[in-house]
């Protein structure tokens, strides 16, 4: 079968299409893919540095929806998908039962994977905000690396749910202000000064998509009882902070993880993205489609934060 495969070497990674691939992971369910999608983490499983592939050769692809040999709608994302299993960029994938949510209602596969695991991702992060007793009416909430998969989403759910969403990005402001956001302040801005403990209060919640100094800039700002749902890594892993926005203001840290969530929680979380969590600009707005030969460009452009909203891949 046709697959896009990653290959370790003595120099490196080797990508590109195979025509012959034989899919050897074990998993019962056997899904025909339709569409998957590229994620920041799908470039990391394609180059040396990058320690998410845990097999060689590996499909990557972390995101898959299509139909079974019994003729079910499916999606699947996470686990171990696209990193020590095959994932979805090929025409079929082998995936256990018990990592299948059925495709909810009102959802194609192509919209499917407009949002998967970044618009998932999104989504538990905005769930995780409103768990944490934020809402529209306590003040803006701010959106870090606003143009990237997960942050695109969060804007256009976090504006369709009423919140005054400012987005912080290196990119064109235009497009996030399409997306429903209010302001779009620099990379610079939201990161703040380092040197000070505390900032202005700014913030009511937060979906950060960058950690480093940008996720310290982000806690330093937030209002009194204010939360941040960090996500990302893209800006870097070190959080160097102090407690006093903790003991001071009573805010809240909270982790989102995408890839371990139990299989209830992810299947409610996918009907909520079907119906009140949905995200109003997917088709158009966020999304753009290529096919598996466009995916060496696509992977190049995440690994360099370049790509804008969200890239399905139709097989
Ligand atoms: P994208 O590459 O689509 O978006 C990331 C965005 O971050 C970029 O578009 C850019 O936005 C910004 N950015 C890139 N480099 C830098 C930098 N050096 N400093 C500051 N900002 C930067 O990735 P995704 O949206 O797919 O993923 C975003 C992050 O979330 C990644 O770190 C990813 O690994 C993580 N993630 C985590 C998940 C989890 O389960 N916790 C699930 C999915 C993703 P702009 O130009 O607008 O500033």
């Amino acid at each position: 079968m046709r697959a896009f495969v990653a290959e370790k070497t003595d120099d490196g990674v080797t990508r590109a299409v195979r025509e012959d691939f034989e899919l050897d992971s074990d998993g019962d369910v056997v899904v025909d893919v339709e569409f998957s999608s590229v994620n920041y983490k799908d470039g990391l499983a394609t180059i040396a540095k990058g320690q998410v592939a845990r097999i060689s050769p590996l499909v990557p692809g972390i995101d898959l929806a299509g139909v079974t040999s019994d003729g079910a709608a499916v999606l699947a994302h996470g686990y171990d998908l696209g990193v020590s299993r095959h994932g979805g960029y090929a025409e079929q994938a082998r995936v256990p039962s018990e990592w299948l949510v059925p495709l909810p209602d009102g959802l194609s596969a192509r919209q499917a994977m407009a949002i998967g695991t970044a618009g998932y991702t999104a989504a538990r992060c905005v769930m995780a905000l409103e768990a944490a007793g934020v809402t529209p009416d306590g003040g803006p909430v701010l959106v870090t690396g606003a143009s990237g998969g997960v942050g695109s989403t969060a804007v256009d759910i976090l504006a369709a749910r009423g919140y005054e969403v400012v987005a912080s990005s290196g990119k064109d402001p235009a497009w996030l202000r399409e997306l429903g956001a209010s302001d779009v302040i620099s990379r610079e801005e939201a990161a703040g000064d380092a040197s000070r403990p505390m900032e202005k209060s700014r913030w009511a919640g937060a979906v950060d998509c960058v950690g480093g100094a940008t996720l310290a800039g982000v806690v330093r700002s937030l209002k009194y009882g204010g939360a941040v749902a960090a996500c990302g890594n893209t800006g870097g892993i070190k959080l160097e902070a102090t407690v006093l926005p903790f003991i001071l203001r009573d805010v809240s840290l909270l982790g989102v993880d995408s890839v371990q969530t139990p299989i209830e929680a992810r299947r409610e979380t996918w009907a909520r993205l079907a119906t009140d969590l949905r995200p109003p600009h997917l088709d158009e707005a966020i999304t753009r489609e290529i096919g598996l030969d466009g995916l060496e460009e696509a992977l190049s452009a995440v690994l360099r934060g370049e790509l804008q909203g969200r890239t399905v891949v139709k097989l």
